[in-house]
Protein backbone atom coordinates (compact mmCIF):
# COMPACT_ATOMS: atom_id res chain seq x y z
CA UNK A 1 0.00 0.00 0.00
CA UNK A 2 1.64 3.22 -1.02
CA UNK A 3 1.70 6.56 1.13
CA UNK A 4 -0.76 8.23 -0.41
CA UNK A 5 -3.56 5.52 0.32
CA UNK A 6 -2.20 5.17 3.74
CA UNK A 7 -3.07 8.60 4.75
CA UNK A 8 -6.54 8.55 2.80
CA UNK A 9 -6.96 4.93 5.06
CA UNK A 10 -6.37 6.95 8.20
CA UNK A 11 -8.84 10.18 7.17
CA UNK A 12 -11.67 7.95 6.74
CA UNK A 13 -11.28 6.23 10.15
CA UNK A 14 -10.96 9.48 11.56
CA UNK A 15 -13.89 10.62 9.68
CA UNK A 16 -16.13 7.22 10.65
CA UNK A 17 -15.13 7.54 14.13
CA UNK A 18 -16.94 11.36 14.33
CA UNK A 19 -19.62 9.95 12.64
CA UNK A 20 -19.88 7.04 15.03
CA UNK A 21 -18.39 8.29 18.39
CA UNK A 22 -21.92 8.80 20.34
CA UNK A 23 -23.00 4.90 19.61
CA UNK A 24 -19.15 3.84 20.66
CA UNK A 25 -20.02 6.05 23.63
CA UNK A 26 -23.33 4.85 24.31
CA UNK A 27 -21.78 1.00 23.67
CA UNK A 28 -19.32 1.58 26.84
CA UNK A 29 -21.73 3.70 28.83
CA UNK A 30 -23.45 -0.10 28.90
CA UNK A 31 -20.20 -2.11 29.83
CA UNK A 32 -17.66 0.34 30.43
CA UNK A 33 -16.90 4.00 32.38
CA UNK A 34 -18.75 6.03 29.04
CA UNK A 35 -15.64 7.19 27.37
CA UNK A 36 -14.54 5.34 24.38
CA UNK A 37 -15.86 7.38 21.50
CA UNK A 38 -14.32 10.68 23.19
CA UNK A 39 -11.26 8.96 23.40
CA UNK A 40 -11.15 7.12 19.86
CA UNK A 41 -12.21 10.75 18.61
CA UNK A 42 -9.38 12.23 20.23
CA UNK A 43 -6.73 9.81 19.21
CA UNK A 44 -8.25 9.83 15.38
CA UNK A 45 -8.31 13.93 15.87
CA UNK A 46 -4.87 14.10 16.97
CA UNK A 47 -3.66 11.81 13.81
CA UNK A 48 -5.25 13.87 11.38
CA UNK A 49 -4.05 16.94 12.69
CA UNK A 50 -0.52 15.77 12.14
CA UNK A 51 -1.45 13.92 9.16
CA UNK A 52 -2.51 17.91 8.08
CA UNK A 53 1.15 19.21 9.57
CA UNK A 54 3.19 16.48 7.53
CA UNK A 55 1.89 17.09 3.93
CA UNK A 56 4.59 18.06 2.48
CA UNK A 57 6.76 15.35 3.70
CA UNK A 58 7.18 13.23 0.03
CA UNK A 59 9.40 10.68 1.52
CA UNK A 60 7.16 9.20 3.71
CA UNK A 61 6.38 5.23 3.25
CA UNK A 62 3.10 3.57 3.87
CA UNK A 63 4.89 2.14 6.85
CA UNK A 64 6.48 5.44 8.53
CA UNK A 65 2.95 7.10 9.11
CA UNK A 66 1.11 4.14 10.17
CA UNK A 67 4.06 4.30 12.94
CA UNK A 68 3.41 7.48 13.33
CA UNK A 69 -0.26 6.88 14.10
CA UNK A 70 0.58 4.23 16.52
CA UNK A 71 2.88 6.77 18.65
CA UNK A 72 0.53 9.70 18.06
CA UNK A 73 -2.83 7.43 19.34
CA UNK A 74 -1.05 6.02 22.08
CA UNK A 75 -0.83 9.32 23.53
CA UNK A 76 -4.13 10.52 22.75
CA UNK A 77 -6.32 7.76 22.95
CA UNK A 78 -5.38 7.17 26.72
CA UNK A 79 -7.86 4.50 28.93
CA UNK A 80 -6.84 0.54 28.04
CA UNK A 81 -7.49 0.94 24.48
CA UNK A 82 -4.93 3.19 23.52
CA UNK A 83 -1.84 1.50 23.91
CA UNK A 84 -3.44 -1.38 22.30
CA UNK A 85 -4.75 0.65 18.88
CA UNK A 86 -1.01 2.12 19.54
CA UNK A 87 1.10 -1.13 19.24
CA UNK A 88 -1.16 -2.42 16.53
CA UNK A 89 -0.54 0.54 14.47
CA UNK A 90 2.99 0.83 15.16
CA UNK A 91 3.51 -3.34 14.21
CA UNK A 92 1.33 -2.85 11.30
CA UNK A 93 3.61 0.00 9.82
CA UNK A 94 7.15 -1.98 10.99
CA UNK A 95 5.89 -4.97 9.30
CA UNK A 96 4.92 -3.34 6.05
CA UNK A 97 8.42 -1.54 6.10
CA UNK A 98 10.59 -4.04 6.87
CA UNK A 99 11.50 -7.39 5.11
CA UNK A 100 8.74 -9.51 3.69
CA UNK A 101 6.68 -10.61 0.35
CA UNK A 102 7.14 -9.01 -2.47
CA UNK A 103 3.34 -9.06 -3.52
CA UNK A 104 1.48 -6.43 -1.62
CA UNK A 105 -1.49 -8.38 -0.62
CA UNK A 106 0.90 -10.86 1.22
CA UNK A 107 2.53 -8.37 2.84
CA UNK A 108 -0.38 -6.24 4.02
CA UNK A 109 -1.68 -9.83 5.36
CA UNK A 110 1.55 -10.70 7.48
CA UNK A 111 1.27 -6.68 8.77
CA UNK A 112 -2.43 -7.01 9.82
CA UNK A 113 -1.57 -10.68 11.69
CA UNK A 114 1.59 -8.76 13.45
CA UNK A 115 -1.11 -6.28 14.13
CA UNK A 116 -3.42 -9.03 15.68
CA UNK A 117 -0.44 -10.64 17.40
CA UNK A 118 0.80 -7.39 19.13
CA UNK A 119 -3.13 -6.50 20.89
CA UNK A 120 -3.10 -10.44 22.07
CA UNK A 121 0.53 -10.26 23.44
CA UNK A 122 0.24 -6.67 25.31
CA UNK A 123 -3.85 -7.40 26.22
CA UNK A 124 -3.21 -10.94 26.91
CA UNK A 125 -6.70 -11.27 25.66
CA UNK A 126 -8.06 -14.71 24.48
CA UNK A 127 -10.21 -15.21 21.82
CA UNK A 128 -14.07 -14.99 23.27
CA UNK A 129 -12.76 -12.78 26.16
CA UNK A 130 -14.94 -10.39 24.83
CA UNK A 131 -12.79 -7.67 23.41
CA UNK A 132 -10.92 -6.37 20.60
CA UNK A 133 -9.03 -9.19 19.54
CA UNK A 134 -12.19 -10.93 18.91
CA UNK A 135 -12.05 -8.69 15.48
CA UNK A 136 -8.40 -8.30 15.27
CA UNK A 137 -8.13 -12.02 14.84
CA UNK A 138 -11.13 -12.95 12.26
CA UNK A 139 -10.64 -9.73 10.26
CA UNK A 140 -6.81 -10.82 9.48
CA UNK A 141 -7.43 -13.90 9.36
CA UNK A 142 -10.23 -13.50 6.71
CA UNK A 143 -7.74 -10.87 4.80
CA UNK A 144 -5.00 -13.58 4.74
CA UNK A 145 -7.58 -16.29 3.37
CA UNK A 146 -8.84 -13.70 0.39
CA UNK A 147 -5.50 -12.50 -0.58
CA UNK A 148 -4.36 -16.23 -0.70
CA UNK A 149 -6.78 -17.12 -3.36
CA UNK A 150 -5.76 -14.59 -5.19
CA UNK A 151 -8.16 -11.46 -4.37
CA UNK A 152 -6.14 -7.88 -4.68
CA UNK A 153 -6.10 -5.83 -2.08
CA UNK A 154 -9.29 -4.22 -1.87
CA UNK A 155 -10.98 -7.82 -2.19
CA UNK A 156 -9.03 -8.67 0.41
CA UNK A 157 -9.69 -5.68 2.53
CA UNK A 158 -13.59 -6.11 1.84
CA UNK A 159 -14.01 -10.06 3.17
CA UNK A 160 -11.92 -8.50 6.33
CA UNK A 161 -13.86 -5.74 7.00
CA UNK A 162 -17.09 -8.72 7.13
CA UNK A 163 -15.04 -10.57 9.28
CA UNK A 164 -14.25 -7.76 11.53
CA UNK A 165 -18.49 -6.52 11.83
CA UNK A 166 -19.46 -10.09 12.44
CA UNK A 167 -16.77 -10.40 15.07
CA UNK A 168 -18.20 -7.38 16.87
CA UNK A 169 -21.87 -8.69 16.50
CA UNK A 170 -20.14 -12.22 17.78
CA UNK A 171 -19.23 -10.17 21.00
CA UNK A 172 -22.57 -9.26 21.87
CA UNK A 173 -23.55 -12.55 24.19
CA UNK A 174 -20.12 -13.00 25.36
CA UNK A 175 -18.95 -12.27 28.94
CA UNK A 176 -16.15 -10.18 28.98
CA UNK A 177 -12.70 -11.57 30.68
CA UNK A 178 -10.34 -8.56 30.34
CA UNK A 179 -10.67 -4.44 30.68
CA UNK A 180 -13.39 -2.93 32.80
CA UNK A 181 -16.04 -4.65 31.74
CA UNK A 182 -14.68 -7.39 33.33
CA UNK A 183 -15.55 -5.99 36.17
CA UNK A 184 -19.41 -6.47 35.34
CA UNK A 185 -19.35 -10.41 35.48
CA UNK A 186 -22.56 -11.71 33.64
CA UNK A 187 -23.75 -8.71 33.36
CA UNK A 188 -21.51 -7.51 30.07
CA UNK A 189 -23.24 -10.21 28.68
CA UNK A 190 -25.94 -8.61 26.15
CA UNK A 191 -23.82 -5.40 24.67
CA UNK A 192 -21.41 -5.59 21.93
CA UNK A 193 -17.62 -4.67 22.88
CA UNK A 194 -16.73 -0.72 21.99
CA UNK A 195 -13.32 -1.71 21.24
CA UNK A 196 -13.87 -4.43 18.76
CA UNK A 197 -16.77 -1.40 17.28
CA UNK A 198 -14.42 0.68 16.53
CA UNK A 199 -11.40 -1.46 15.12
CA UNK A 200 -14.57 -2.74 12.70
CA UNK A 201 -14.74 0.88 11.87
CA UNK A 202 -11.37 1.04 10.93
CA UNK A 203 -11.26 -1.50 8.67
CA UNK A 204 -14.35 -0.57 7.06
CA UNK A 205 -12.19 2.97 6.18
CA UNK A 206 -9.49 0.57 4.96
CA UNK A 207 -12.24 -0.39 1.94
CA UNK A 208 -13.13 3.19 1.42
CA UNK A 209 -9.57 4.10 1.15
CA UNK A 210 -9.49 0.99 -1.63
CA UNK A 211 -12.03 2.02 -3.60
P1 LIG B 1 -11.06 2.21 29.29
O1 LIG B 1 -11.68 0.87 29.53
O2 LIG B 1 -9.75 2.40 29.97
O3 LIG B 1 -12.02 3.34 29.55
P2 LIG B 1 -11.65 2.44 26.46
O4 LIG B 1 -13.05 2.66 26.87
O5 LIG B 1 -11.08 3.46 25.52
O6 LIG B 1 -10.69 2.27 27.70
O7 LIG B 1 -11.51 1.04 25.70
C1 LIG B 1 -12.20 -0.11 26.11
C2 LIG B 1 -11.91 -1.22 25.11
O8 LIG B 1 -10.56 -1.65 25.22
C3 LIG B 1 -12.73 -2.47 25.31
O9 LIG B 1 -13.99 -2.36 24.68
C4 LIG B 1 -11.87 -3.57 24.72
O10 LIG B 1 -12.14 -3.76 23.34
C5 LIG B 1 -10.48 -3.00 24.83
N1 LIG B 1 -9.70 -3.73 25.85
C6 LIG B 1 -9.63 -3.48 27.17
N2 LIG B 1 -8.78 -4.33 27.77
C7 LIG B 1 -8.29 -5.15 26.80
C8 LIG B 1 -7.35 -6.25 26.76
N3 LIG B 1 -6.73 -6.67 27.87
N4 LIG B 1 -7.10 -6.83 25.56
C9 LIG B 1 -7.70 -6.40 24.44
N5 LIG B 1 -8.59 -5.38 24.40
C10 LIG B 1 -8.88 -4.77 25.56
MG1 LIG C 1 -13.95 3.35 28.58
MG1 LIG D 1 -11.72 5.14 30.63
Amino acid sequence: MDSATTRIWLRHAALLIDREKDRLTRLDLAIGDGDHGVNMHRGFLAVTAELDQRHTERDMTAGKLLVGAGNTLVSSIGGASGPLFGSSFRALGKTLDGPGPEDEGHRFAEALTAASDSIHRLGAAQPGDKTMYDVYRPASEAFARATGSGGGLALAARAAADAAEEGVRATEPMQARRGRASYLGLRSVGHQDPGAASLALIFRALVNALE
